[in-house]
Order: structure tokens, then sequence, then C-alpha cells
């Protein structure tokens, strides 16, 4: 019997909230499972079912079981933990939804039940802890560990290490970020605190730069800043924003985010600005979920943190109001036309967490149909996840690498040599990708090429 045949059929339904005891869907209210109507119109949709064809590796699975462990009418062993850990969280079940079931709400707190509160998850050890939590969301343990991993590429002792198999003997996760790691080329500085607009302002924003994307993408940041300025807008970045906690939430560890969503909602609250623009979809998700996530915080908190939970929910809404990602700002702004021209045919790969999470498709392409001489072509399967998700590619390398190639299989069948994607994510998984194939492309965030169209600059070379 499968685990969801278990789960349903076993015990009466139950109203009210879950028990509270050692149960991860505490902080979840019991209503959000009853939404799921069992239809199973979203299991198509979803990339880890389409992989492995098993009903509990499915979101109508999933919720099965998450609803079973709630009821107190399924264990929670290490079956049930694994079919749960290998979601992505990629919420392509929330776009195939027709009864509105908001899965993220669901998986996103049961994994913080059962990864933070109950520390049952064989995916995330006492190192992935340490790197999600203390490495990947600090910017100065970024710059130190990257600034270590730019000189080992540019001394060569990163090709070193892999002639003489040296490499081998990192732990799997610390062997995994190294793989993934883009190519260092240049040093790019970090933006300037302001900066004026091209012609007449016609607004302010505050552009949100978060950790990963600071360090490893700060050519995106420039480019988003410039195309924000060609388009009249004062950009400010403001100093005490901090990484928006996304990487840690999303895999289940928030004590570690929490800090960071309450200093963003102190920093951000009062910036004079008519948008908090975002150039990583995966930030604006967790940016525009702030309220959510502080409610679910809410309700496992100890009585001592309470008060500043509560006063940043006050606030919440004053930030997450104005989160746009900057596609969807654009495009509220009515674009300035780009004028250079990019004979170059492209796809665009849709990230999870701005199709499924902030619903946004058409945007971005409009933008990429903007620039002249660009020929957009549809990327089969490009709402399907490319198995980056967040950490998902250190947390579980084997689905990870198998949707990454399912990915490379479906770009290297258009023939394009241009790919754009609006995420930091799934920008380093692609890459590694083709990298893998040696196929040359150019891998980029929308706004690069918006950038060069609007500087008249010819398309980089496919590397
Ligand atoms: S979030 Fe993605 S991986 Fe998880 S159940 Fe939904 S579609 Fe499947
Ligand atoms: S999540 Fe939605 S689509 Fe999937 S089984 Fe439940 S009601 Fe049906």
């Amino acid at each position: 019997m499968s685990a969801e045949e278990a789960a349903v059929q076993t015990g009466p339904e139950q109203a009210g909230s879950a028990p509270a005891t050692g149960n991860p869907a505490r902080p979840i209210p019991y209503e959000r499972f009853l939404d799921c109507v069992h239809c199973g119109l979203c299991t198509a949709a979803c990339p880890t079912y389409l992989e492995l064809g098993d009903e509990n590796e499915g979101p109508r699975g999933r919720i099965y079981l998450m609803r079973a462990v709630a009821d107190g009418r399924l264990e929670l062993d290490d079956r049930v933990v694994r079919h749960l850990d290998h979601c992505l969280d990629c919420r392509a079940c929330e776009s195939a939804c027709p009864s509105g079931v908001q899965y993220g709400r669901l998986i996103e707190p049961f994994r913080v039940g059962l990864r933070d509160e109950l520390g049952k998850s064989p995916a995330i050890g006492r190192l992935e802890r340490l790197v999600i939590g203390r490495l990947l969301s600090s910017r100065p343990a970024l710059r130190v560990s990257l600034g270590a991993a730019r000189l080992a590429q540019v001394t060569g002792l990163d090709w070193l290490m892999n002639k003489t198999g040296l490499s081998a003997l990192l732990p799997r996760t610390l062997r995994r970020m190294r793989e993934q790691l883009p190519r260092f080329r240049y040093f790019v500085p970090r933006l300037p605190r302001r900066l004026k607009p091209v012609g007449e302002r016609r607004a302010r924003v505050v552009l949100f730069t978060g950790c990963v994307a600071d360090v490893v993408f700060r050519q995106t940041h420039w480019a988003t800043a410039r195309v924000l300025q060609q388009n009249g807008c004062e950009v400010h970045v403001p100093r005490g924003q901090k990484c928006c906690g996304a990487l840690a939430y999303h895999a289940g560890l928030l004590r570690p985010a929490l800090p960071l969503i309450l200093a963003n909602i102190r920093a951000l609250r009062d910036v004079e600005a008519d948008a908090i623009v975002v150039n990583v979809a995966g930030c604006g998700s967790m940016l525009k979920d702030y309220r959510h996530v502080l409610e679910e915080a809410l309700a496992i908190a100890d009585p001592g943190a309470r008060g500043e939970i509560e006063q940043c929910l006050e606030w919440a809404d004053q930030v997450v109001s104005r989160v746009r990602d900057v596609t969807e700002f654009l495009c509220e702004l009515e674009p300035v036309p780009p004028r250079g021209r990019m004979d170059l045919r492209a796809v665009y790969h849709d990230a999870c967490h701005l199709a499924h999470a902030q619903r946004i498709r058409s945007e971005p392409r409009r933008l990429l149909r903007m620039v002249p001489g660009l020929e957009l072509v549809d990327l089969p399967e490009s709402e399907v996840c490319c198995g980056a998700a967040g950490t998902y590619a250190l947390t579980e390398p084997e689905l990870s690498d198998r949707l990454a190639r399912r990915k490379a299989d479906n770009i290297v069948a258009t023939g394009v040599h241009a790919i754009f994607t609006p995420n930091a994510g799934c920008l380093i998984q692609i890459q590694k990708a083709l990298r893998d194939r040696d196929y040359a492309a150019w891998i980029a965030h929308p706004v690069e090429v918006l950038d060069r169209s609007y500087r008249e600059l010819p398309p980089p070379l496919p590397t």
C-alpha cells in the first residue's frame, strides 16, 4: 500500500487546529489542507512526479501525507520525510490547481516544522544547516568564501584540485557548491547608494540586492540599475538591507531566516520609494510572502520573541505592498523602447518563483520582444523547474541533476544560443548544465539584454 493510500484509508477527518506536540503542521491553519479536493489536476505539472512517476512524489500525494501526519493518522517515518524532502517548492502545482490550493503555504511551514523544529530530514545535516543558515545568507561570509573561490579559479588551484582528484575529498555539499559556481572573469564593484535618472524623473525606487546575487551576479544589478535609470528612475540602494531569507526559509530553516526578515522590514519600511524593485525571482517571492512567514513564525515563537515579530507584522505591508519584480515594475511604468539591435534567437525560461509564485509570465516576454532584432522562440517545458530550487541543488543532487539535464535537452533542441531567465539560481543551474554539454550560450537575466540594447552594445560572445 502506498503512503498516499495509507493516508486516505486511515482515521476520520479532523476539524480545527492540528495537534501541537511534535507536530510539524503546528503553524498551518488546518482549513488550508481542506482546500484540496484530490482531483489530481496538478499532478502532471509537478517536476518530481514527471521524473519519478510516483503519486507520493506529486502534490496531491504530498498534501495527503502532510494532512495525515497533521491528523496523527500517519507516522512521520523516513519514507514520508523523503517524499516531502524531494519537493522542489516550485509551486507549479499552484498554477495548475483549479481550487486555489496554497501549496507553498503548506509545504513551507511544514518543512520548518520538520527541519527546524524537529530536526528530522536526511537532506539537511549539520553541514547543510551551517552552509544554508550561516554562509549563503550572509553577505560578508559569502564575500570571503567566494573571494577564495575566485582566487582558486584565477591561480589554477581549482584546476589542480580536479586533476589530482583532491576535490573528491571535499564533503558532498561543498563539492556541489564548487561545481555549481560560475566562472569568475572580472571583478564588479558594488552599486553606489544612489543613481540619478536619465532625463526627467518618473519614479524613485529602491533596488533590492540580496546576498548570493550581490556577490555572484553584480553585473546583473548594474544592468538593472542602468535599465531603471534609462526609464527615468532614481535608484536607491540602502545599505541596511540583508539577504531576504529565502534560501534558509525555503530549506525549512526559519530560525536563521527570521532575523533577516525582521532586519529588512525595519530597513525598508520607511524608505521613500514608489517601489522596492527586485531582480531575483526567489527574493521577490520571499519579500512578497513576508506577512505569511511572520504569521507562521508567530504561531511557533517563544513568548520572548513574540513582541518583535508582532511589531514587524504591523509594518510588513509597508514593505510587501511596494515589492515589484523588475519586469513587472517596468511594464507598469510603460518601458522606454530600447533602440540597439540584437540579432539573436533566444528562449525564455520561466523561473518558478516568478511564474508560479508571483504569476508573472508575460512581462519578461514583452520586454524581450521590445529588443530590435531579438527573435523569441518557445522553449518546451519552459515552466518546469530546472532543479535549482534555492538550495535543492545542494541537498538533493541526483534529482536536481536530472531536472537540469531535462532543461538542457529542451534548450539544446531549440538550437538557440541565448537563454534569458529572471533568477540567480536558474542562471547558475542552466550555466552549469550547458557547460557540462560544452554548449556555448549567452545565459543572462532579461534586463541584461535590455541594458545592452539601451547602450547600443552588441551581444557578448557565447561562452
Ligand atoms: S511544489 Fe513543485 S515539486 Fe512540490 S509538489 Fe508542487 S509541483 Fe511538485
Ligand atoms: S492541489 Fe488542487 S489540483 Fe491538486 S489535487 Fe488538490 S485540488 Fe486538485
